[in-house]
């Protein structure tokens, strides 16, 4: 008797369906997508996130391609990513992002 486990929606690991986070590749929204900006959920069909209206799709700045705003780019796999300079935070946020959404911590472009 397993219990149920959901793959992860960015690296396919198998999380338990309450996990918080991903022990694959440490996301922390494993079964959704969420505004890298404003932390709500998104949804690939959405051209921009109802809750601050940034565009749900960008070109990615190593392939070129249009790809939806997510952890990696769809098409080359570049992780889009970075680390929050902060040493006591160190979240990663998105790389496009001007304030980090953990600690609030102004990120370098
Ligand atoms: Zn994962
Ligand atoms: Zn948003
Ligand atoms: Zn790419
Ligand atoms: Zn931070």
């Amino acid at each position: 008797m397993a219990f149920y486990k959901e793959p992860c929606i960015h690296c396919g690991y198998f999380l338990p369906r309450d996990a918080q986070f991903c022990s694959g590749c440490g996301s922390r929204s494993p079964f959704i997508y969420s505004c890298p900006t404003c932390l709500r959920e998104i949804k690939k069909e959405e051209n921009f996130c109802l809750g601050c209206g940034r565009p749900l799709y960008i070109m990615c700045p190593k392939c070129l391609e249009k790809t939806f705003i997510q952890e990696r780019c769809e098409h080359c796999g570049e992780s889009f990513l970075v680390q929050c300079p902060n040493k006591r935070c160190q979240a990663y946020q998105f790389f496009q992002n001007t304030k980090c959404t953990a600690c609030g911590k102004v990120l370098r472009k």
